[in-house]
């Protein structure tokens, strides 16, 4: 806060900008473009929370920024770990509700236990309003988007442990905690942009992907981008009468709105999609489903993702039995559609997104369902 006479003006947080804003913003205090590159780096690749810190700025420059300028960050709150190696973790974000938003930090090892994979799943909302009948988060309700900031301060730390840790930089971002990435579109790509840049956490764009339940506009959109990520399209029933029971959103944009925007998406970026399947015992994992799915799978070319549920509190669908899981993963070989089991991990913590938030004690916010 800046103290005028009468006055209480809240000083701007840096990490609110684009990169393109905080170079003017630092251009009209007569810095000049490598300058602002400088101050780029320490906020978004090594994660400093005070000018202080910004040792390769000059002292006047650090003071000068101290009286105008602020940096928020979202900090680590809590940390679970699984006896495979997962790590959850909590962050709380600034501001007086002390919010907190889940991160994933998920190991794949060689023989000889060195790490191989390690993928980041990331928040990018605090709640969802989605309402998927199977998901914890959604339960919470919606209560605020997070700025491109606070996602990249989820990556920004669960990088540097997992240099400590693990001896290398994590391989893989996915879009897939807390939220609707899309719903939070502006703040999304703004972060997908500084976590591919060399000056944040330098990760190539297509070891990031993005999860959505389908918003067709933003799906289009993001193929205007051009950033060179991956899509995947949390499908999780076949047809709209089993999807509208589990996703609110079908109902509104259905299957058939998806597939024109999943051929829009790819006619304009020739990448493959991928969709996420959770399978559920006796609900979406008959011969019949499998047949649908095909059939989805060959809107454009595309891989699948059957993933195995992480039973959650308070939810009926129950995570498939392993003959049924058999059955369907035939169906859809037989048909030549590429696809791959996904176990759960962490089991032994809450691992289902948005489970440790609420037992944290978060309320219930605003919800479609
Ligand atoms: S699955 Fe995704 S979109 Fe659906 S409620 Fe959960 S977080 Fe929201």
């Amino acid at each position: 806060m800046i103290e005028n006479e009468n006055e209480i003006i809240a000083k701007p947080d840096l990490k609110t900008f684009s990169k393109e804003q905080l170079s003017e913003y630092l251009e009209e205090l007569g810095l000049v473009g490598y300058r602002s590159d400088q101050v780029f780096q320490w906020l978004y690749q090594k994660g400093v929370t005070s000018f202080d810190e910004m040792t390769n700025l000059s002292k006047d420059l650090r003071a000068k920024l101290n009286e105008i300028a602020d940096i928020k960050r979202a900090n680590e709150f809590s940390r679970q770990e699984s006896e495979d190696g997962t790590i959850k973790f909590l962050f709380e974000l600034d501001g007086p509700e002390k919010y907190k938003v889940e991160a994933v930090l998920i190991p794949d090892f060689y023989d000889d236990g060195v790490a191989k994979r390690i993928t980041v799943c990331v928040s990018s909302q605090v709640g969802c309003m989605f309402g998927c009948s199977f998901c914890a988060t959604g339960k919470m309700g919606y209560f605020r988007n997070l700025t491109h900031g606070e996602i990249v301060d989820q990556v920004q730390a669960i990088n540097e442990l997992s240099e400590e840790r693990f001896g290398k930089k994590i391989t893989n971002i996915v879009y897939m905690g807390m939220g609707e990435p899309l719903h939070n579109y502006k703040a999304v790509v703004e972060s997908i942009r500084i976590i591919s840049d060399p000056l944040g956490i330098d990760l190539s764009p297509r070891r990031i992907t993005v999860s959505t339940v389908g918003l067709t506009k933003q799906i289009k959109q993001l193929a205007a981008e051009n950033l060179g990520i991956n899509l995947a399209i949390s499908l999780h029933a076949a047809d709209d009468v089993k999807r509208n029971k589990i996703m609110p959103i079908n109902e509104s944009l259905n299957l058939e709105k998806l597939e024109e925007a999943v051929k829009s998406y790819f006619f304009q970026t020739e990448n493959p999609v991928t969709y996420e399947y959770l399978l559920f015992d006796e609900f979406n994992d008959s011969e019949e489903d499998a047949r649908n799915l095909v059939k989805i799978a060959q809107w454009v070319p595309s891989k699948v993702n059957i993933i195995m549920y992480n039973n959650v509190a308070g939810v009926e669908l129950k995570r498939v039995r392993e003959d049924r899981l058999n059955r369907f993963m035939k169906t859809l070989v037989k048909h030549k559609v590429t696809a791959t089991v996904r176990r759960s991990r962490g089991d032994d913590i809450d691992a289902g997104c948005g489970q440790l938030a609420i037992r944290e004690g978060q309320e219930r916010g605003k919800s479609l369902a």
